[in-house]
């Protein structure tokens, strides 16, 4: 659930409305509530509660430092994937001795500096990635804590771009072969081997594959742990969010009605998955992005034109792919609603953006109300893998982010100047 609602016909983050918003600061605009990003951090923690477990926020789902400020206050450690996001979370005052460090390519730099800095396990992908932290961590004079990757080889039926868990991906160290790596690790002096972790994929809508991962993975972390005092587990992150709901075409605010029962919700997972762990008395990670802050995110965006051709309405708007490239990335859907709740008779629309690509589209064939030049709809669901993958293409500035707290608002990110975006590149001698 999120705390974006219609408050007498007109669109409120918490108690801010977001026309007021959009006066002030423009578009287009990314608005995140921070009371939706508290009670998802929350209610996991609760769901976890019978188990000795550490949430560690998946920072590249969003990495704004008043997001990782937000939930490093409620306890959360993080999953970073480079030496630049385990900046970001010390800049926003995360702790790094609660902060695991993934990723198949971490650089010889990366790893030094996370080892300085303390973090509690380098999630570790390769043999050679084994051998490369052990040389730097004797370099050091330090102890490397590690954890290895176990690709289980499951698939979590989900879309072929952020499906992790099987051999034909580039993740972990397959199943059979786990063993082994942590014979030949336990002989390297400078690793110490803290625990075991899995991720298999995101927005995984239903617990089933969690469920056979871990079913199949358990017995293994428990040898090991037994081996090696191991003292955590990962199960990674992937939870799924609802982003379509069930009723696609009842009205304006069918977007807001009951969700589909069938999504997983914190305590599903808890209650498949807490009695497979609880035996292990193991520390259990889990690393949840987007379910923190997909869903305490929308991206606000002007329309520009409606353009009406022979067979299509086109709804042409001032966000673009480079603002929010989902749909055009993995085919994903963004529930859009305008700012002004209305009645009447839906149209079926493409919401399109400026950019020079046919892959610049939010919607296809879409039922829409009837909007405006100069009208504002919402993007929902954009908290998560929206702002982080914003590019600078087509010479455009990053957006403005805000932050909601109760009736208080504050921006999180400046809208980029456009100077801003070439400022680094320079002329050579023989240009000027
Ligand atoms: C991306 C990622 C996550 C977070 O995935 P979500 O689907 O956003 O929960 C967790 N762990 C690892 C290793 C990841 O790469």
């Amino acid at each position: 659930m999120h705390e974006f609602h219609y408050v007498a016909g007109k669109l409120f983050c918490e108690g801010v409305s977001i026309e007021s918003l959009v006066r002030k600061h423009g578009t287009p605009l990314y608005v995140y509530s921070q009371r939706t990003l508290a009670s998802h951090f929350s209610k996991l923690d609760a769901a976890l509660a019978p188990l000795d477990h550490l949430i560690c926020y998946s920072v590249k789902a969003n990495s704004n430092i008043a997001v990782l400020r937000a939930l490093a206050s409620l306890g959360s450690g993080f999953d970073v994937v480079s030496e630049g996001e385990l900046r970001r979370v010390v800049a926003a005052g995360g702790p790094p001795k609660i902060c695991a460090f993934a990723g198949v390519g971490k650089t010889e730099p990366e790893i030094e500096f996370a080892l300085r800095r303390g973090i509690y396990s380098f999630n570790v992908e390769s043999e050679p990635e084994l051998e490369r932290i052990n040389r730097v961590a004797g370099r050091l004079k330090k102890a490397a804590p590690v954890a290895v990757r176990v690709n289980p080889n499951v698939d979590a039926g989900t879309h072929a771009k952020i499906t992790t868990g099987t051999y034909e991906t580039k993740f972990g160290i397959a199943f059979e072969q786990v063993e082994d790596v942590y014979a030949r690790a336990s002989e390297l002096k400078n690793l110490r081997l803290r625990g075991l972790q899995m991720h298999i994929g995101s927005q995984l809508t239903g617990v089933k594959p969690f469920e056979l991962a871990v079913r199949k993975v358990v017995p293994l972390v428990g040898m090991l742990a037994a081996r090696y005092q191991l003292e955590f587990f990962s199960i990674g992150g992937g939870l799924g969010i609802v982003y379509q709901p069930a009723l696609a075409s009842g009205g304006a605010d069918w977007w807001q009605k009951p969700q589909a029962k069938n999504i997983l919700t914190p305590a599903k997972y808890a209650a498949t998955l807490v009695p497979l762990l609880r035996p292990l008395k193991l520390r259990i990670l889990i690393e949840p992005g987007r379910f923190i802050a997909g869903n305490a995110g929308i991206l606000v965006t002007r329309v520009e034109y409606v353009k009406r051709t022979g067979r299509k309405n086109f709804v042409i708007v001032d966000a673009a792919m480079n603002d929010l490239i989902r749909p055009a990335f993995y085919d994903s859907y963004h529930e859009i609603v305008p700012l002004t709740r209305r009645n009447g008779p839906l149209i079926t629309s493409d919401v399109v953006g400026p950019v020079c690509e046919s892959g610049d589209y939010f919607a296809k064939n879409r039922p829409l109300p009837k909007v405006g030049e100069g009208e504002c709809l919402a993007l929902m669901s954009a908290g998560a893998y929206g702002s982080v993958m914003a590019s600078n293409y087509n010479t455009r500035a990053l957006a403005s982010e805000v932050l909601v707290h109760g009736n208080k608002s504050a921006v999180v990110r400046q809208r980029q100047k456009l100077r801003d975006i070439w400022k680094d590149e320079k002329l050579p001698a023989w240009l000027k």
